[in-house]
């Protein structure tokens, strides 16, 4: 909880905005190709599906389904303020396409696959002038707005997760319940 009369500033400019309003979401800065009208994050001018040369911005998010997983033991790099041992990072699929790769907030008990996502802002330290520098990061979505997103695929999430040094947790904590059928 930040008061609201706290600057807050983005750690690199030019991927989420930071709403005046600390109880608003922020978004993703993406793009949209202006001839296939695929989705990019982060933003790019050239579209990677069909090459076409021009692309409109577009602000994506805030709500998204977590597609996979994992929790990193080690406290977050570049965090001052942490007492917190670990973090958890996950992929995150956006309504609009793009698959974002992020930090996720809460604890490993926290993280279900496919579970709706919600977008927000953390406080990573704050800088010289007395502003907040915040990245941004997904927590689960308490109050999920859209029922008609439900992507099955994510169940068969490698073992070895991609991309996260250091992070052995698997990325399926399964659930016995009503997903299943993987073994
Ligand atoms: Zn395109």
């Amino acid at each position: 909880m930040s008061p609201p009369t706290t600057t807050r500033v983005p750690i690199e400019a030019g991927y989420f905005t930071i709403p005046d309003d600390p109880q608003e979401a922020p978004r993703l800065l993406g793009s949209r190709c202006r001839s296939c009208g695929e989705h990019f994050f982060p933003r790019r001018a050239i579209c990677a599906k069909c090459l076409h040369r021009g692309t409109d911005d577009v602000e994506l998010g805030p709500s998204g389904t977590l597609y996979t997983w994992t929790y990193v033991h080690v406290p977050m790099f570049g965090k001052l303020d942490a007492e917190a041992e670990g973090y958890g990072v996950g992929q995150v699929d956006l309504p609009e396409g793009p698959r974002v790769q992020a930090i996720l907030s809460g604890g490993p008990e926290d993280f279900e696959i496919g579970m709706p996502m919600r977008l927000d802002l953390e406080k990573l330290r704050e800088n010289k002038q007395g502003e907040d520098v915040v990245i941004f990061r997904f927590r689960p979505d308490a109050s999920p707005a859209e029922p008609g997103a439900q992507r099955g695929e994510a169940e068969r999430s490698p073992g070895a997760s991609p991309a996260q040094p250091g992070a052995q947790r698997g990325a399926a904590e399964r659930s016995p319940s009503t997903r299943g059928g993987a073994a």
